[in-house]
């Protein structure tokens, strides 16, 4: 596969919680949750850090273990970064950093994908262009997040209405009926929506975070746009794009939302072989 992507922050102050990572063979796209500061997490090393350490654990796995399932890659990347930490940190806090998970990986002559919660895969095959991503966290205290859209982001009520939805994602957060994320649970993977396609049905597959797939929420276009954008102006263009609109309505009353600016990341893969590079 020949993958071009990129990741920009959403803020200047914090870091970049997404987590991007390729080789020819494998993509994945990680969205860390640390929530907000008020709520505390029990863990002393932050959301990068466990974005960083379970991302190149299952790339790891998936290039010395060639034939292993994206789930099984997941499942064991979850539990070895949870034996990392759980000398140092409180892992039964509710708030313990997680995130979400797309992978896309080529084996014999198949790609193979894994969307676990809101990243956001899309395929452009021979029936057109699909979208995959599991936003059950979306549906989670609707009465709260219209409250919260009320109010300006950044104000202190909208923060207070935030805060509060937060904490109800976090009461229902890898319970069944609930929503379902990488965090301290292995079994979290077997959750994630997965599947296997012939490698010549796909042309071009993109992993993005929901900040960069804010294109299609803000209504900038539709899936096949947003594909256009990534081919022609590349991820940085894309990305591009969702920051004007983010900055056009600041105040978020005509694109309602809990963060003015997201981390936000696209990845594009591009199918077949990489041809050598001749001057
Ligand atoms: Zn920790």
């Amino acid at each position: 596969m020949r993958i071009t992507f990129a990741t920009a922050p959403g803020s200047e102050s914090r870091p970049n919680e997404d987590f991007v990572l390729a080789s020819t063979r494998a993509a994945l796209v990680l969205d860390g949750a640390g929530g907000p500061s008020e709520l505390g997490s029990g863990c002393v090393h932050g959301t990068p850090w466990y974005v960083e350490n379970l991302g190149t654990r299952v790339m790891g796995l998936l290039i010395t273990h060639p034939g292993i399932s994206l789930a099984d890659a997941l499942s064991q990347g979850i539990s070895q970064v949870t034996a990392l930490h759980t000398d140092t940190c409180d892992l039964q806090n509710p708030g313990s950093p997680s995130s979400t998970v797309v992978v896309l990986r080529e084996h014999e002559q198949r790609l193979d994908y894994l969307v676990l919660s809101d990243t956001v895969l899309v395929l452009d095959g021979p029936d057109g262009i699909r979208q995959l991503a599991d936003r059950r966290v979306d549906e989670i205290g609707p009465e709260i997040r219209d409250r919260m859209n009320r109010f300006r982001p950044g104000t202190p009520e909208h923060q207070a209405e935030r805060l509060k939805l937060v904490t109800e994602q976090r009461r229902l957060r890898n319970r069944l009926g609930g929503h379902w994320v990488a965090a301290t649970a292995p079994e979290a993977a077997y959750q994630a929506l997965t599947g296997s396609l012939p490698i010549g049905d796909v042309g071009q597959a993109a992993l993005l975070s929901d900040g960069a797939a804010r294109y299609v929420d803000f209504e900038l276009g539709g899936w096949p746009d947003l594909m256009t954008v990534l081919t022609k102006q590349g991820p940085e263009g894309l990305i591009a794009l969702v920051r004007q609109a983010e900055d056009a309505d600041a105040d978020g009353t005509q694109l309602p939302r809990t963060k003015r600016y997201d981390d936000a990341t696209a990845l594009l893969a591009v199918t077949g072989q990489a041809r050598p590079i001749r001057r």
